[in-house]
């Protein structure tokens, strides 16, 4: 039987009505600074889609694109004058930076108030311990999308392939917190179809198009798509070969229109969080 999608374009808009009508209810006044350096094409998409969703739900976004040769000390800098302007509840750099910036020392100089992204070791201590404000965005774009068709993580076999630390890693902790019994695996897994055949919800997240196949999931698995690539005729694709997966899966999500959308939708929401903690 084929599995049914879960739609990631309808869940996240979704979400984001529910950000807007909060803003809109509440009167807030909620500002989202963007930052790009250089001119990544992949990253000026992902940047307009955050502008053109800001937009849909009332949040103020200003744009500060630098050019590819800035160094550390302007963007640290750029970063400190967003930390202490009040109309900026939340700060996002598009990462990648180019290589002769360090990423960390910038995610590092953000408020930890102001760090939609949840990236800064403050909270990522946080999400660890459990006790968090802001969820990073692709990881709660999956587990809505999961809770979205019913599913109960509780007590299920999990299985995320890829162990970064803005996908991978958040997101085996954010199983676990439901209950899940969460492996992790990376290019080092032995036999990783087998554990793979195990789970219940297979979380991909390689960077390798088709590069889950039907061999590696079990029977009514729910199969969750983070991967963005280009297969060999330039086309978007997944981590997962979608077509031979869904025969198998009991729910899929598809790419584009998958998480994609989910992590666009979990930036908004944690920006309104944001606003409400400098509130306090
Ligand atoms: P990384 O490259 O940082 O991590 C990839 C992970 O996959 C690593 O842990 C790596 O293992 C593992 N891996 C690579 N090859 C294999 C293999 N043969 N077998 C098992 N594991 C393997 O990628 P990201 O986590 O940043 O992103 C993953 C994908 O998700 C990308 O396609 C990216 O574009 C996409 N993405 C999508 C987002 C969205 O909004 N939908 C947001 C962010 C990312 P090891 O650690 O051992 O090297």
């Amino acid at each position: 039987m084929a599995a049914q999608i879960i739609d990631g374009k309808a869940v996240s808009a979704k979400v984001k009505e529910e950000v807007r009508q909060e803003i809109e209810r509440e009167g807030l006044e909620v500002g989202l600074a963007v930052v790009i350096v250089g001119d990544d094409p992949a990253s000026r998409v992902y940047v307009n889609n955050k502008k053109k969703a800001c937009e849909v739900c009332g949040i103020k976004s200003y744009e500060y694109a630098l050019p590819a040769e800035t160094t550390e000390e302007q963007l640290l800098e750029l970063v400190d004058t967003l930390n202490a302007d009040d109309k900026v509840n939340g700060i996002l750099v598009q990462l990648p930076l180019p290589k002769h910036l360090n990423e960390e020392k910038v995610i590092e100089r953000i408020s930890p108030m102001k760090d939609v992204d949840a990236f800064h070791a403050a909270n990522v201590g946080k999400i660890m311990i459990g006790n968090y404000a802001f969820l990073p965005c692709t990881p709660a774009g999956c587990m809505e999308l999961i809770h979205s068709a019913g599913i109960d993580v509780s007590g299920k076999e999990c299985v995320v392939i890829g162990r970064s630390n803005i996908v991978g890693k958040p997101m085996a902790m954010l199983l676990l917190h439901e209950n899940g019994t969460v492996t992790v695996c990376h290019s080092r897994t032995k036999d990783l179809k087998e554990v793979c055949r195990r789970a219940d919800i297979l979380v991909a997240a390689v960077g390798r198009a088709g590069f889950v196949t039907a061999d590696m999931v079990k029977d009514g698995a729910v199969v969750i798509d983070v991967g963005i690539n280009r297969n060999a005729d330039g086309k978007l694709c997944g981590d997962v070969a979608y077509d031979e997966v869904a025969e198998k899966a009991s729910f899929i999500t598809p790419v584009p229109g998958g998480v994609g959308p989910m992590t666009i939708a979990m930036l908004m929401k944690n920006t309104v969080m944001a606003k409400r903690i400098q509130s306090k």
